[in-house]
């Protein structure tokens, strides 16, 4: 989605309002959007690695989803890679036992140099190949690991049109609940938007008064809370990018939107913000 369709979203809608949510107007008005530094990679691979190679985070919200793209790439690669030098050992083998045989049949200079010409032919190919192999392999650890720390969210837990709110932390008071503190990013979507798995996980739904039809997935990592929904999709075991629910303003909320929060390792929640602006572009 562009950043215009986004801006327009949040100028047409009222600032979303949850149980858990107060000061939108003040700060979600965009400015982030806006500032938001875009860097198009020509080469996902070589922006993968640079940002590997300062050891810092991504420099822009494409960059989750290029390094995924490189690291299916880099396992293409090892897969051809196995495949064809699987065939082409076998081949060397074949030569190399069909030159021992000569050299059996008929021993002599010509022929034992054939054999030895034949051994360090299959010898070189295998060193390449595992070199090869090792490489590519570095490279998809490298990558695994980065995605590790930055793409927590495989996939946008909301559809696009959509705008994402940097309200995590404000202090909530609406309605009658007490006032507390925001524990997530609303997202401003219309009504019926498919909220997605953000990762493979496990999904169950709840309901409460503030929150009203909620629901959790839970991946290897943590959980994602999200909240406010009209209804459900698939629950149960589901895969990054299953729509588990729909968009909605049950519970204490005054327009269309989803409160999501992120609880890593199923502790506290913290800010979702940056890995949703990951995910989301
Ligand atoms: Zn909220």
């Amino acid at each position: 989605m562009g950043k215009g369709s986004r801006r327009g979203l949040a100028a047409l809608k009222a600032p979303a309002t949850c149980a858990d949510t107060g000061t939108l107007a003040s700060r979600g008005s965009g400015v982030g959007v806006r500032g938001f530094r875009m860097v198009r990679a020509a080469n996902a691979v070589a922006i993968a690695t640079a940002v590997l190679l300062s050891a810092a985070g991504p420099a822009a919200a494409s960059d989750v989803s290029d390094a995924i793209g490189a690291q299916q790439r880099v396992e293409r690669r090892i897969e051809r890679l196995t495949h064809r030098s699987k065939i082409r050992e076998r081949r060397l083998r074949r030569a190399v036992v069909r030159a021992e045989r000569g050299n059996d049949a008929r021993p002599g200079p010509q022929t034992l140099s054939a054999l030895g010409a034949t051994r360090r032919t299959e010898r070189n190919f295998g060193r390449w190949a595992a070199s090869s192999l090792r490489a590519l392999e570095e490279r998809h650890d490298e990558l695994e690991s980065w995605l590790y720390s930055w793409g927590i969210f495989r996939v946008c837990p909301v559809d696009g049109p959509r705008y994402i709110h940097d309200d995590f932390g404000e202090t909530v008071t609406v309605g009658d609940a007490p006032p507390h503190i925001h524990r997530g990013s609303d997202v401003e979507a219309p009504t019926w938007t498919p909220i997605r798995a953000p990762f493979d996980g496990y999904a169950w739904a709840s309901s409460s008064p503030y929150g009203g039809y909620q629901i959790r997935v839970r991946g290897d990592r943590g959980y994602v809370f999200i909240a406010h929904l009209i209804g459900y999709g698939d629950l149960g075991w589901v895969s990054a990018g299953t729509t588990v629910g729909y968009v909605g303003d049950t519970g204490l909320s005054t327009a269309p939107h989803a409160h999501v929060e992120w609880h890593p390792w199923n502790g506290g929640a913290v800010d979702p913000y940056y890995l949703l602006r990951l995910s989301c572009g």
